[in-house]
């Protein structure tokens, strides 16, 4: 039976914008922006340079570090520069420009029978194809699914909550692409050795859990839990939590409590790369919003301009106040839409200037609620003092680095504090000092 984890919200959701609507494939581009560095880990290095002609699939960056990811085209053309260009993430970021000949030329590696094909082979196949958590972390898969020497994996998670408001992608990949899901999820469950997989799953998402029960009904080490709807419920250890009732403790990894987690989209990337030998070079993308004329969720060749599929969608009905991509509790608010569609791109979140409020912050009045709806039992309060104050000593106390940057906290905080904000820059001052 599946538990609850402690703290989280209930945000509105919004989902009923694109929920219903079948996945679309995106209009093919005439240009992408493909950036080298679109994953956790060391950027991958160019292959390519300008003249050069590239096909869909082609490889372009090289992975050369063990933490790291291959790049490949996502459009038959023309490589039209090497050079640093606007990047959602990282602000800027050297990116492989190709100008699309329109013809759509693909270039595949050769692909396995799934039920057969060696672990070993699969990895190299994961690894061949530049396979990142789709989920929006984006950390290489072939790293994530090599388990260190004496670890082993009793219990596999299949992340299908997509618990972000308004993103519905694994949703719809659930329902519309059910066999090549379940399918990575068996290659997965089979290279990990795995005795027993779930597919985890909000309730709230019906069709999902039909569609995916249905599909393994006669699994007899494969099971789908519905689960009760709260954010954040796709976060690994509070999965694992739901659905096993297993604490990871602080600083610890799933893999120290027997499990792997991976998201739904990242099952079909390795189903395919096997299956069909595709390098991963489209994703499903939500695009919505209230002032998005036609919101859906589109299949997007990654380097795609995020502005070009706005205006795929119809475009705004009304100024924007701000677009996002991710979702509104862990997505980037963005400055240009010139920005491309990365890996880890989950959605393109517009809102308009009515649907933002700008609240001055106001001093802490001590209310205790961010401590309560901390899904991993954090004192956002208390780290918030210590990060103003510059105490990093002191900072390393309260367990900093087992922060989701989930929102939750800010959420519910009566000051307007921006303490996701405040929890990245205490993150990445502590880092500077571990290497300094
Ligand atoms: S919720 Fe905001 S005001 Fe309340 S204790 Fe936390 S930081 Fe302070
Ligand atoms: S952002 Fe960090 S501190 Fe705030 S609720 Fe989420 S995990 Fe806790």
């Amino acid at each position: 039976m599946a538990q609850v984890f402690n703290g989280g919200i209930h945000p509105r959701y919004f989902r009923e914008l694109t929920r219903d609507k079948p996945l679309r494939e995106a209009k093919l581009p005439g240009e992408v922006v493909i950036p080298l560095s679109q994953h956790i880990g060391a950027p991958a290095e160019p292959v390519v340079k300008p003249g050069d002609m590239v096909k869909v699939g082609t490889l372009i960056g090289r992975s050369s570090k063990f933490i790291s990811a291959s790049v490949h085209s996502s459009l038959s053309g023309r490589v039209t520069a090497v050079e640093s260009r606007p990047h959602p993430v990282l602000g800027n970021a050297l990116a492989v420009v190709i100008e699309g000949d329109g013809k759509d030329e693909h270039e595949l590696f050769s692909s396995q029978d799934p039920e057969n094909v060696s672990p070993e082979e699969v990895k190299k196949l994961i690894l061949q194809a530049g396979i990142v958590g789709l989920g929006g972390a984006a950390f290489p898969a072939h790293v994530k699914l090599t388990l260190p020497e004496g670890k082993k994996v009793d219990t596999f998670i299949l992340n299908g909550a997509e618990c972000e408001p308004y993103l519905t992608g694994d949703y719809r990949i659930m329902v519309e692409r059910t066999d090549d899901v379940v399918g990575g999820l068996k290659i997965i469950k089979r290279i990990l050795k795995a005795e027993k997989a779930y597919v985890g799953i909000e309730e709230d998402k019906a069709e999902a859990v039909k569609s995916m029960s249905e599909a393994l009904k006669n699994e007899k080490s494969i099971e789908v839990i519905p689960l009760k709807v709260k954010y954040p419920q796709g976060g690994e250890k509070q999965l694992i939590k739901t659905i096993l009732n297993r604490e990871v403790p602080g600083g610890s990894l799933p893999l120290d409590v027997g499990c792997m987690v991976s998201n739904v989209g990242t099952a079909l990337s390795v189903y395919e790369a096997v299956s069909f030998g595709k390098p991963l070079y489209r994703r499903v993308v939500t695009v919505t919003g209230a002032i998005v004329k036609n919101p859906v969720n589109l299949l997007a060749r990654i380097g795609t301009r995020i502005g070009d599929l706005i205006e795929e969608c119809g475009g705004l009905s009304e100024n924007a106040g701000k677009v996002i991509t991710g979702g509104p509790m862990m997505g980037l608010a963005q400055y240009s839409l010139d920005v491309p569609v990365i890996k880890g791109t989950t959605g393109i979140l517009c809102l308009g200037e009515k649907e933002i409020s700008f609240h001055e912050e106001l001093p802490c009045i001590r209310c205790a609620r961010c401590v309560d709806v901390c899904p991993m039992g954090l004192l956002p309060t208390e780290m918030r003092k210590k990060v103003k104050a510059g105490h990093w000593e002191e900072l390393k106390d309260y367990s900093l680095s087992d922060c989701l940057e989930c929102g939750c906290c800010q959420y519910v905080c009566p000051a307007y504090i921006p303490l996701v904000h405040l929890f990245k820059l205490g993150k990445s001052e502590l880092q500077r000092i571990r290497q300094s």
